[in-house]
């Protein structure tokens, strides 16, 4: 087991032995506490049989722990300037292979293939702020063969995640999660154990992907539906429906359709819970079919 870097003090070291600096359009706040790392490796629950993913490894902190706990590790960066570094901090672990690409250019799915020996992935990061929303709507839309997803994330988007319906949190985000996932928060991180300190409070959730999720006949119809809903939220489902969908449904035949859900034609969207949705796009995808 190598020594550990996840200390303010040796992460200054490295990065200044390296001439690295943090880009802030990257992301870039890494962890400097040990507990923090090693309860994140806790919570996801991984065991030397797995296969992790993590994005965004940086200087290679969490890097570290997984090699440790994991059978391999896949790890995908973005900067190529921390290549240099996670190959001096990640020498010694062969079980760790570290990929120079941003994450959403990249096909998961033949990466599990590659390297998880017919496994699928358990996936653990302290994901980059500025895109978390687009890495896990990404994974969850294109059945990534994830088995579960432990990140850090913005404590705000941990609570969107889990937000019912009719809150101001509740989104299209909280939908596809709730859709795909069982979701909780494992902790809360305060902004000390991080270098930079980013300015909010952080959040690792764990989002263990359903075997069975609600049941709905066209699954993209659905998240259609959901992103009209939410697309002009102040409006009504109705002329979110009417405005943004393109369903080739007359504005009647979609008043039908709310009403045949049992739903007041002027309700708005965010009051839709996963299965009212579901519904929705059943009657909707039948309107569509017997057209
Ligand atoms: N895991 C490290 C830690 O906890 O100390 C670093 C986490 S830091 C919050 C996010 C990392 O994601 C940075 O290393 C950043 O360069 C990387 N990153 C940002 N955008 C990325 C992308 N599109 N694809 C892959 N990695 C990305």
């Amino acid at each position: 087991m190598r020594e550990k870097i996840s200390t303010p003090l040796k992460t200054k070291e490295i990065i200044e032995k390296y001439g690295f600096y943090f880009k802030k359009n990257f992301g870039q706040n890494f962890l400097v506490d040990q507990n923090v790392l090693k309860n994140i490796v806790l919570a996801s629950g991984i065991t030397k049989d797995d296969f992790v993913m993590e994005i965004g490894p940086g200087i290679g902190s969490l890097t570290q722990f997984l090699g440790d706990s994991a059978k391999t590790v896949c790890a995908i960066e973005i900067d190529k300037n921390l290549l240099p570094i996670l190959e001096d901090t990640l020498s010694g672990y062969d079980n760790i292979h570290v990929i120079n690409s941003d994450v959403l250019k990249l096909d998961l799915n033949e990466i599990i293939k590659t390297y998880g020996n017919g496994r699928k992935a358990k996936l653990a990061a302290n994901l980059p702020y500025y895109i978390t929303t687009p890495i896990i709507m990404e994974l969850l839309e294109k059945h990534a063969d994830i088995e579960s997803m432990t990140v850090m994330v913005q404590k705000e988007v941990a609570d969107r995640m889990q937000a019912k319906p009719g809150t101001k949190d509740y989104g299209a985000l909280s939908v596809a999660v709730q859709f795909y996932c069982n979701a909780h928060t494992d902790f809360i991180v305060p902004p000390s154990c991080f270098m930079p300190k980013p300015n909010v409070d952080s959040a690792v959730i764990t989002l263990t992907l359903k075997e069975n999720t609600v049941s709905v006949k066209n699954v993209a119809l659905m998240f259609k539906i959901v992103k009209c809903a939410f697309g002009q939220r102040r409006k009504t489902l109705l002329n979110g429906l009417y405005n943004l969908g393109n369903f080739g449904l007359s504005k009647d035949e979609l008043t039908q359709s709310l009403e045949e859900a049992g739903f007041d034609s002027r309700i708005r969207g965010e009051a839709l819970s996963v299965e009212q949705f579901a519904l929705l796009a059943d009657i909707m995808e039948q309107k569509i079919k017997n057209k």
